[in-house]
């Protein structure tokens, strides 16, 4: 197994890709802290986790609560003996022009996915640095880490964001054995593109089908939707890499829609 004996963090680990990364996870023999806003859907997954014969144990955890993230991590590293992996991937999505985007909603898209990168990195950091025996960073990014689209200015700039964050624990990381990633999805069907799909279509005066066709899949080498699997296996395999010859950068995993 190749994360056999390490000990792994993964937030918004109740649903889509965090669900998907967890499952890979144990399957690959980590013990996996299950975080989210969810109680109950964290609870849920990590029943299912176990019933699989993985380790798990579940977290309340809002990423932008310092004190949460902290005992949260905290939590996990005396249950399981430390922190190796950290995969900070909690987040979701507001459709707004910047023209419209209230200051509200637009603090609340950055706090989410910026300062909960940040919080969770930080807490996560602090441990490996600690134990001494290095440690995984990957952080949740985007296609739209590297390109903008309309209607999602706040997202795009957080997700942008994390690519400075990725490269500069990578450079920090480094002299403690600690390597930093990016993981850049296309469209996966998680409730957060469920939810978007009628959404948008509705703010482009298209129909579903032409959204999908059209807008979401049009730049993709093959007109297919990523599966939550492939994420996971990504995952698996940076946090599984020997060593800094792979830190620092930023994967896009979208069916080619970018190739930057
Ligand atoms: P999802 O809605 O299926 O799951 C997100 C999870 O995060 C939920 O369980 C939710 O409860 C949790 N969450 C939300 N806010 C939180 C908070 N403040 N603290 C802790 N947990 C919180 O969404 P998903 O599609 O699996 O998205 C996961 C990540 O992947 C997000 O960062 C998203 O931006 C990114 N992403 C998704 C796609 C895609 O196509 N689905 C593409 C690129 C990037």
């Amino acid at each position: 197994m190749k994360l056999d004996g390490k000990v792994a963090v993964v937030t918004g680990a109740a649903s889509g890709l965090g669900l998907a990364i967890a499952r890979a996870f144990a399957r690959e023999g980590a013990r996996v802290g299950v975080a989210d806003l969810d109680l109950a859907a964290a609870q849920k997954a990590v029943a299912e986790l176990r019933a699989s014969g993985g380790e798990a144990m579940a977290l309340q955890m809002d990423v932008t609560d310092e004190a949460q993230v902290n005992g949260g991590i905290e939590a996990v590293a005396n249950a399981f003996g430390g922190i190796d992996i950290l995969v900070s991937n909690a987040g979701f999505q507001h459709l707004d022009t910047i023209a419209d985007v209230s200051f509200e909603n637009w603090k609340r898209i950055l706090a989410v996915h910026l300062d909960g990168g940040f919080l969770t990195t930080r807490a996560a950091l602090r441990h490996m640095y600690r134990q001494g025996r290095g440690g995984a960073i990957i952080l949740m990014g985007s296609i739209h880490s590297k390109e903008a689209s309309v209607s999602k200015g706040p997202y795009v700039v957080a997700k942008h964001g994390l690519l400075g964050l990725c490269r500069t624990v990578a450079k920090e990381g480094a002299a403690h054995g600690v390597r930093a990633n990016l993981i850049c999805p296309g469209f996966v069907r998680t409730p957060l593109v469920e939810k978007q799909i009628p959404e948008l279509a509705a703010r482009l005066g298209l129909s579903e089908a032409q959204l999908i066709s059209d807008v979401i899949l049009k730049t993709t080498v093959d007109g297919e939707f990523t599966a939550d699997t492939d994420i996971a296996e990504v995952a698996v395999f940076l946090a599984a890499f020997p060593s800094a010859a792979l830190t620092g950068q930023s994967i896009n995993v979208s069916h080619g829609w970018n190739m930057g």
